[in-house]
């Protein structure tokens, strides 16, 4: 391939970059980073457009290599703060760091010409890009632990290729004899790496769009905890022995409605919930099935152990206090047990866990009811010990 092919993709490389980030960025509105990153690529393909320019350019030679080494290098300034920026998902001040080192090798090129010495100009602007990338690309994989989005992987690993190849360039040119890779071929799959790099950002930004939405179709928007729809798509398709049901219903809680409004009935709603999200151990599947109705499955249970949960989320909700116009509101809950037997289908024991709490309401309220095969029953018994729900 001849140089102004290469050069023209490299300027393509960062061209479509810019579009593409500048345009995700108006499409999704406030992505961090998205902005600097598309302005880091259109400063990038400036400068690689103004070091491919004859002299049909109204501009000095010298002009010309200095604000290409210039726009080149705090293109790649930019593009690491951006990067910094988006796989921290916040833009702050203190991400602008990086942009020191292009900032400083500017100024020294403003005072002193060293920068019209080719081999050294292209040494150290393929140095500084090589350490700029590989800051972007710990950044990135480190963030993976809090944000495990595949292209976390994808992103990191370009630009960890982009770093070698970057100093593998410095290598040749300070080398050229026993250089490992032809600074000009280093430079043509630098361009690949550019592409890869533009489409894994947006792979990234897809990615956690996605994740986002598949939260909030999950999550019950009232009370943070998760929804009808993800308690029933998590339940298993076949039910084993000791697989239970337990239902739980907030006791008279039309009442808290009519004395202190809707929203302070919002507020024992989300109390109660993250009360009994906290109280189920980590492994059951819950849900607010709607209204002031939740769910809890639960496999590898007795009945006694079952029902020593539901009596231990409902003594959690009991101690819940909230005062409301100086007066003291503590909230109760109703709870049915069901667990399955052979020959059930998931809604019968669904239906055995809501007799049960039909019976619970009936007998009183702030109670517990086993349903078992023998009858329904709500003697007190012997409660296990349980794994406390993580967090
Ligand atoms: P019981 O002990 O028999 O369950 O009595 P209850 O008052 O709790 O039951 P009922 O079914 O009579 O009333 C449930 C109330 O829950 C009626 C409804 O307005 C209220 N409710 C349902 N969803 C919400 C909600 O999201 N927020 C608030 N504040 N109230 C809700
Ligand atoms: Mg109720
Ligand atoms: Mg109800």
């Amino acid at each position: 391939m001849d140089l102004a092919t290469v050069l023209l993709l490299h300027k393509s490389s960062f061209i479509v970059g810019a579009i593409c980030f500048f345009y995700v960025r108006w499409r999704s509105g406030t992505t961090p980073g998205l902005g600097v990153l598309a302005v880091g690529f259109a400063l990038l393909a400036i400068a690689s457009t103004l070091a491919g320019w004859d002299e049909s350019l109204h501009m000095s030679d010298n002009a010309r290599t200095f604000w290409s080494f210039a726009l080149g290098a705090n293109g790649y300034g930019l593009m690491t703060v951006g990067l910094f920026g988006l796989s921290r998902r916040q833009n702050s001040l203190r991400d602008w760091w990086p942009l020191l080192l292009p900032v400083i090798l500017m100024l020294s090129a403003a005072i002193t010409p060293w920068y019209l010495n080719n081999e050294l100009r292209a040494s150290v602007f393929n140095g500084s890009a090589a350490i700029l990338l590989a800051l972007s690309g710990f950044v990135i994989a480190r963030d993976f632990f809090n944000e495990r989005l595949t292209a976390r992987l994808g992103l990191s690993a370009s630009i960890w290729v982009a770093t070698s190849l970057s100093a593998l360039v410095v290598v040749g040119f300070i080398f050229p004899d026993d250089a490992p890779l032809p600074p000009r071929y280093a430079f043509f799959l630098l361009i690949i790496c550019h592409f890869a790099v533009a489409l894994f950002v947006l792979v990234l930004v897809q990615e956690r769009t996605e994740e986002k939405l598949i939260r909030l179709a999950n999550t019950d928007m009232l009370t943070g905890i998760p929804n009808r729809q993800h308690f029933f798509n998590s339940l298993p398709k076949c039910l084993a022995p000791g697989d239970a049901f337990v239902l739980i219903d907030i006791d008279l809680f039309k009442r808290v409605n009519d004395m202190y409004g809707h929203d302070k009935g919002d507020v024992v709603l989300t109390n109660v919930a993250r009360t009994i999200a906290r109280s189920a151990p980590s492994s059951c599947v819950f849900g607010r099935l709607g209204g002031e109705e939740f769910s809890l499955f639960l496999r590898g249970q007795t009945q006694s152990s079952a029902f020593a949960l539901a009596e231990r989320i409902r003594e959690a909700v009991n101690a819940v206090s909230l005062v409301f116009e100086g007066n003291q509101v503590t909230p109760s809950v109703s709870a049915g047990v069901a667990l399955w037997e052979a020959g059930l289908t998931e809604q019968d024991v669904q239906k055995r866990a809501d007799q049960a709490l039909y019976i619970a309401k009936n007998k009183g309220r702030n109670r517990v009811e086993l349903f078992s095969s023998v009858g329904l029953t709500s003697s007190v018994l012997a409660p296990e010990p349980l794994p406390a729900r993580a967090g």
